[in-house]
Order: structure tokens, then C-alpha cells, then sequence
């Protein structure tokens, strides 16, 4: 396939915004292309060039991808670098330079999906010295070939800026488009998608020959998408919808899926990274531990005192995220694993499994040892022995419950009734704290004027929608360092404009491409003219009321990890149906 036919899709989903629209342009390229162009153009979508688990990112910096542009155009560094100081977007400069080339190239051929892949995919895996400048090369030899359009594009694959505002959603939706013409196939394909995280081969094999991804199966070292729990604001609620339950500790670590075949242990995080290197000790645990030859589980990683049984605080754990010291780290404040999950063992998927099942097959797996135990939990059938759990947990420094459906099975990539999380909460205080994705930020004022950095605009996710919406100015919660630290990062993502996938009604001084979570409590939720959250026609939004800022940049979360409009819906339906007493 023609890398031009691509560009020119990608070219009207830049110009618009609805998401019906955004999947029929992309079915249409989906429905030319042969199953393995498909394929990468689905990476290409995601800015990626492989699955997102396999971790291979194309990135370079900016100044190398001027570079590639003065070479391929033959205008000089300096007149690259002025343009994009003007234009904000070195996508839009390439496009005009290379319109307005002052040389051509020697060797200009068409461009196909394959080669554009091929060597994105090069710059991305080619490292040690030299590398940069065979980058550049390589860059500067695809724009070289390129057309206006084509290069635009191009040049935003190694900065990360494709800015189509395509999420998973709408790539599930074009291929169901592609072979339906509507959108019946989603489940199933979403089904595929959340058993193996790779929505590239998901559509290789779908459009290849449907019936192959209603086979794809659980695989070791594929990663299989988290499931995530609900939320109700009390036992009785709780027992209400489950009956019978078990109800464990909810503990505040790193999730951990970890996977294993014999000697080999690989670790991924809840967004599905690869995190081996960072838990030595949890891999050793597991060689030891794990009575299975093939498996997958699932469970938190945190600083816990077995001698004394005592749980050390987040703070603690979090320190594992350096990169550096991690072989001295493992040894002075080694992690333990509690698993609460088992996925697969020997041959057979339990994600199908009810949850008993899963737990029973789990103790015959995992042998007694130091570094990793079952999660701890107690089956109840009354709401007072689900609050006395409850208590007993926070006593011990836990921040809440989680009770299970012993019936569900694994529900990959959903948040459903089979898990539903009892936080601990203040009077005064929603019952949960809500992850937002941060869109822009407004400038200091006063104290904060030194710091250029007086709060964020924050919006939650529409799943229906495929977009953003803003739920909450934060001016609070912020440390000197945090607000440092926040106004860095925002700053390398600044936008001109309002981000593609945002639905907006304020203005921040500055937008921001939105990238970063950030986790957020707040007293209540209120009905809101200003916010565009759950805002359907001349109906006011929701909105946050008194949010702050309790956790800053969550490397453990994007923005699909967001909170849903929907559950800022279900939440405000809840705190009107909760009374002070049932706190
Ligand atoms: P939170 O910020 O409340 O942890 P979350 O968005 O990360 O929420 P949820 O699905 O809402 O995830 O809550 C479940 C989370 O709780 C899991 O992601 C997991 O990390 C953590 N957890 C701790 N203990 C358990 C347990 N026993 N069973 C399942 N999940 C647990």
C-alpha cells in the first residue's frame, strides 16, 4: 500500500473531530491494505512500531529531526529551527519545506506503508555510537522520498506528536467498519485485543480471516490487559450486588502481571510495560516460588516488614522507581508480592474460570516462601463482617478493601462488578480519589509567580466519545517541588492550540498535549456551566469541588487509564444516594 494513501487519511482525520468520521477514513484504509499492512498501519496509529508491552519507542530529539529536515530540503539548520520556532509543529515545517524544496533528492521513489515502517522501525531499535547520525540519515533518506503531506507525518512519528487523536477505540471501531461496514464486530475484537494487548496482530488475523481472533488465547509474555473494579459506597451495596463474596486487602503498590515459561520471569506494569529489570528479588521469588512450569499471575508489589508484618508506606516503595540502585535497593528494602490473581498455568486459560476456581488452582501453584504470599482475604455474607474486614485493614495501614465476585471470571481491559473496591473515606470527602489526564496549565500569580506555575486543567475520559473532557481546575495540593517538577515536564509538551482530542469550554494559558495522569481528591462533584464533563446539550457538566492534587504524575497510568466520564456520572449518583451515617 501507498504510504501517500495513509498520509492523506491521517490528513482529513487531523481535520476533524468526530469519532464516527475519524473510524469510517481509517476503515477505508483498512479495507485496502492486506492483512500485514494493516497491521503496522495500526502501530503507525498508535505512534508505535510494535506492540506498546514490546517497549520499542522511535523517539528522537528534536534537533536531529531538524537536522534531517535541512537535509532533505536544503534549507540550513537556522531557517529550520525560526520556522518551527514560529509554527510550534516541525510536522508543518516539513510539509513546507519539502513543498518548497531547494534540492531534490537523488533517489526519490514512492514511498509504501512497509518502507516508512521499515525504517521508523530501524531508527527506533538502532542504538550505541554513531547511531544518531545513521538516525538523521535514515530520516532525512524517507523525507528525501516524501511528498508535502507524507513528510508532515513522518517527522511526527520520532517526536511522538502524531496528534491524530485516534485512541484504541476508534482503531477497533475502523476495522470493524472495514469488514462489516459497522460497528458489530467491536466486542469481539476488543475481546481479542484485551487477552493479548496487540491491536497490530489482532488485526492481522481479523482481517485476514475473522474466525482467527475468536482463537486467540492467553499467551505467556503477551500481556493481558488489567481488569479494574467498580465502585460502591458502602458493605451493604456491596453484598447487595455480590452475595457472597471475598473480600481481601487492597494493597497500595506497583500491580504486577507477572509472567513465566521455566527459567524465564518477565514483570509488566498495569500499563503493560515491561518492567523486569527493576524487581530482581520479585523474579527470584518467582523461580523459586511458582510450582509451574508455564504461568501467569497477578498481584501488588510493596515494602512490607515480614517480621513484623508491618506494611511500610507508599513512599517506600516508590523508591523502586529509580533507575539507578536497584540491585542495592532489592537488598536493603526487598519488595513482596501478593498475588491475588492467576491467569494461566500449564497449558490452560483461567481468565475463563469463576474466580473460586482461579483462587483454589492459585494455592496448589504458588509454594510457601519469603517473597511472595496469596494475597490475604476473608469470604463474608454480611455487611458487618465485610466492615469489620474493612477496619481491620485500614488498621494495619491499608488504604481500603477490595471484594470479589467468587463466580466472575477474569474480566480483561474492564472495569465490572467483579471486583469493587471500599476505599477509606472522611466526612466531607469523595468516597475515591479520580485519576485526570492534565491538558494545560495556568501561569502563577502572586507567591506562585516565581514558579510561572498557578495551577492545571485537568479533563477525564469519554470512552463512548474516543475523547476528553474537562472535569476540574486544580490549584492545590502541590508542593514547591511538584509545582518544579509538573511545570518541567508540561513545558516539552506545550501545545498552540487546544488539544485535538479535548472538548473544552475555559481556556488555560497554556495547553498541553495530554500525556500525563495525576491522581486527585476532591469533596464532591457539583453540576458545572464551565466543564464539558458528562455536558450534553444545554445541560450543565460535572465538575470537581474543591479538587486537590493528592499523587503528581503517575508513571504507572496514560491517559486511556484516566477515570471515565462515566464513572464521575456513577460517582455523583452514588454521593446522592449515600447518607453521612452509611460513612
Ligand atoms: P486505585 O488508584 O484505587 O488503586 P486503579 O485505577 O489503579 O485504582 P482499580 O481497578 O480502580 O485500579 O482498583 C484496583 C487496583 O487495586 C488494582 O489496579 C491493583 O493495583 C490494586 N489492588 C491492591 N490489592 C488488590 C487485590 N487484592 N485485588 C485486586 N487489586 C488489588
Amino acid at each position: 500500500m501507498r504510504f501517500s494513501k495513509l498520509a492523506a487519511a491521517y490528513e482529513k482525520i487531523e481535520a476533524t473531530s468526530g469519532r464516527i468520521e475519524m473510524s469510517e477514513l481509517l476503515g477505508r484504509v483498512f479495507k485496502q491494505a492486506e492483512p500485514e499492512e494493516a497491521k503496522r498501519v495500526v502501530y503507525l496509529t498508535q505512534g508505535k512500531v510494535a506492540p506498546p508491552y514490546e517497549g520499542i519507542e522511535v523517539g528522537m530529539g528534536e534537533k536531529f529531526v531538524e537536522q534531517a529536515i535541512s537535509i532533505a530540503t536544503g534549507y540550513s539548520r537556522k531557517e529550520v529551527e525560526n520556522a518551527y520556532r514560529a509554527s510550534g509543529d516541525l510536522g508543518k515545517v516539513a510539509e513546507k519545506f519539502v513543498n518548497e524544496r531547494k534540492q531534490s533528492g537523488l533517489a526519490s521513489e514512492e514511498l509504501s506503508v512497509e518502507r516508512v515502517f521499515n525504517v521508523l522501525r530501524k531508527i527506533a531499535i538502532t542504538s550505541g555510537a554513531g547511531s544518531q547520525s545513521s538516525k538523521v540519515k535514515a530520516l532525512a533518506e524517507l523525507l528525501n522520498s516524501a511528498s508535502p503531506v507524507e513528510a508532515k507525518f513522518i517527522v511526527r512519528f520520532p517526536l511522538s506528536k502524531l496528534r491524530l487523536g485516534v485512541g484504541d477505540p476508534t482503531i477497533i471501531d475502523a476495522l470493524s467498519m472495514a469488514r462489516k461496514g459497522d460497528k458489530s464486530a467491536r466486542k469481539e475484537i476488543e475481546r481479542a485485543y484485551n487477552l493479548c494487548s496487540d491491536l497490530g496482530s489482532v488485526a492481522e488475523s481479523y482481517l485476514s480471516d475473522e474466525r482467527l481472533i475468536r482463537d486467540v488465547r492467553v499467551r505467556v509474555f503477551s500481556p493481558i490487559r488489567p481488569a479494574l473494579a467498580e465502585r460502591l459506597p458502602s458493605a451493604e451495596e456491596i453484598l447487595k450486588k455480590l452475595g457472597r463474596c471475598v473480600v481481601e486487602a487492597k494493597y497500595d503498590g506497583f500491580r504486577m502481571q507477572v509472567h513465566k515459561s521455566g527459567e524465564r520471569v518477565e514483570i509488566f506494569s498495569r500499563k503493560l510495560e515491561r518492567m523486569t529489570p527493576m524487581f530482581p528479588e520479585i523474579v527470584e521469588g518467582i523461580k523459586r516460588q511458582v510450582g509451574a512450569e508455564e504461568a501467569i499471575l497477578e498481584g501488588e508489589a510493596l515494602a512490607f516488614n515480614s517480621a513484623t508484618g508491618q506494611y511500610f508506606p507508599f513512599q517506600m516503595t516508590i523508591q523502586r522507581k529509580r533507575k539507578h540502585g536497584v540491585k542495592e535497593m532489592a537488598e536493603k528494602y526487598p519488595l513482596h508480592l501478593f498475588v491475588f490473581d492467576l491467569l494461566y498455568a500449564d497449558g490452560k486459560d483461567y481468565t475463563k474460570i469463576a474466580y473460586a476456581e482461579r483462587k483454589k488452582k492459585l494455592k496448589e501453584v504458588l509454594k510457601r516462601g519469603e517473597r511472595i504470599s496469596i494475597a490475604e482475604g476473608r469470604e463474608v455474607s454480611k455487611p458487618s463482617q465485610l466492615e469489620a474486614y474493612f477496619e481491620e485493614a485500614l488498621e494495619k495501614g491499608l488504604e481500603g478493601v477490595i471484594a470479589k465476585d467468587l463466580k466472575a471470571p477474569y474480566v480483561a481491559g474492564a472495569r465490572e462488578f467483579a471486583w469493587i473496591k471500599l476505599k477509606r473515606s472522611y466526612r466531607g470527602e469523595l468516597s475515591d480519589s479520580v485519576d485526570l489526564v492534565i491538558v494545560g496549565y495556568y501561569l502563577g500569580k502572586g507567591a506562585r509567580a516565581e514558579f510561572e506555575f498557578g495551577g492545571l486543567l485537568c479533563a477525564v475520559l469519554d470512552e463512548n466519545e474516543d475523547r476528553l473532557k474537562t472535569v476540574a481546575r486544580i490549584g492545590s495540593g502541590f508542593s514547591e517541588e511538584e509545582m518544579r517538577e509538573l511545570k518541567g515536564a508540561l513545558d516539552k509538551i506545550k501545545l498552540k492550540e487546544r488539544p485535538k482530542k479535548l472538548d473544552a469550554l475555559v481556556e488555560p494559558d497554556v495547553w498541553v498535549e495530554p500525556k500525563y495522569v495525576i491522581t486527585v481528591a476532591a469533596d464532591e462533584i457539583t453540576r458545572s456551566p464551565m466543564h464539558t464533563c458528562g455536558k450534553s446539550g444545554e445541560e450543565p457538566g460535572y465538575a470537581l469541588r474543591f479538587p486537590r492534587m493528592v499523587q503528581s504524575i503517575r508513571r504507572d497510568k496514560g491517559m486511556e487509564d484516566a477515570t471515565t466520564v462515566y464513572e464521575i456520572l456513577k460517582m455523583y449518583d452514588q454521593q446522592r444516594r449515600i447518607s453521612w451515617s452509611n460513612r
